[in-house]
């Protein structure tokens, strides 16, 4: 097969770095990390073994069948399913759900032998989780519970209100617990609430978007490290009469003679149409503008006069925070959108 015109690369010891950050910040709480949705896009096996050469040694996936997709790189990495157990789920040996509703409760009560298991209190997201209001310890009779989590909903923005009222809802629910079980662990924390303050952290955080790369909360903006490069192929440069539009809807016109790169990326590949007239991408050091509406498979860029011919790569300007004020995409959507037409490169 002919090399693909589509790379990413990504570099595992900023992830590394990246975790360290979090479990620097983290205090005496141990640091796990989330891996859900195939390592946020690059590639969970990868990006667990990294992590497990940091330190880490808890990862959060959404399912079992997600969990029993992954290569465990040793039999102290604890793999955490967070949509806890559904009705058809086959239990997975040594994975630990995080239960979500009395359901699955009883289904876990009843067919875990007495595994160790996670559970869930909503408190104030109303998503997934026992309701904080009708949360009783008697609920967790028969259980092996090793953690209860709760998770925020405005943990990136510091002067959310809902951050105090869920981190008090979170602190009762969890008392109420340990009075009769004083083993039981504390987690509240994914990559913004860790910024939020020690009080936060309880026993274990749960970080995902920073250790990509992301910007979870202004506390991090300039701190964390590039982890993820996307780069594409030029396939032909044009020059565009002075008048002349460029791409669908012609959303974009030519005000003088302009050089436009057309290059191997488009919609399917993650680069969403957010991107049109608003993206850029780095050749020879500078920053070059998107032009018009980007394709399903490509995307034309104003090269101005710089050295560029068929064959050339490009790197797409990808900074998460920027690209997503650029885009109207989440940091999230740009990782978890990036799709399978890359040749990933690790390093
Ligand atoms: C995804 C997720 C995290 C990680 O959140 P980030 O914002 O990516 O750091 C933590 N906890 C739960 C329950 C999650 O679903």
């Amino acid at each position: 097969m002919p090399p693909a015109a589509l790379r990413l690369d990504i570099d595992l010891e900023a992830l590394a770095a990246n975790w360290r950050w979090f479990r620097d910040r983290s205090g005496a709480a141990a640091t796990g990390a989330a891996v859900k949705a195939d390592g946020y896009g690059l590639g969970a096996d990868r990006v667990i073994a990294a992590l497990y050469g940091a330190g880490c040694r808890d990862v959060f996936v959404t399912t079992f069948a997600e969990a029993a997709t992954l290569a465990r790189p040793a039999r102290d990495m604890t793999i955490r399913a967070l949509h806890g157990l559904r009705p058809a789920d086959e239990i997975v040996p040594d994975v630990v759900p995080v239960l979500n509703s009395p359901e699955q409760i009883a289904r876990w009560r009843d067919s875990s032998g007495g595994a160790p298991c996670d559970v869930m209190i909503d408190t104030g997201m109303n998503r997934l989780g026992i309701d904080w209001r009708g949360f009783a310890v008697d609920m967790l009779a028969g259980l092996n519970v090793d953690i209860v989590h709760s998770h925020l909903a405005c943990a990136d923005d510091p002067e959310s209100p809902m951050n105090d009222e869920q981190l008090q809802r979170f602190e009762s629910a969890l008392a109420a617990v340990r009075a009769a079980r004083p083993d039981v662990r504390g987690s509240l924390c994914g990559s913004g609430a860790v910024c939020l303050g020690p009080e936060y952290h309880f026993d274990l955080t749960r970080p995902g978007l920073g250790i990509y790369g992301g910007v979870p909360s202004p506390a991090a903006a300039g701190t964390l490290a590039r982890v993820v490069r996307p780069h594409a192929e030029v396939l032909t440069v044009r020059i565009v009469p002075a008048g002349d539009s460029v791409g669908y809807g012609a959303t974009w016109r030519a005000p003088t003679e302009t050089r436009v790169a057309t290059i191997n990326l488009g919609y399917a590949d993650g680069y969403l149409r957010g991107f049109s007239n608003a993206g850029s991408v780095v050749l020879a050091g500078r920053t070059r503008p998107v032009l018009g509406r980007v394709s399903m498979d490509l995307v034309t860029v104003d090269v101005g006069d710089l050295d560029v011919t068929e064959g050339d790569w490009v790197e797409i300007d990808y900074d998460l925070s920027s690209a997503a004020a650029a885009s109207g995409l989440s940091q999230y959507e740009l990782l978890t959108g990036l799709g399978h037409r890359y040749q990933r490169h690790y390093r």
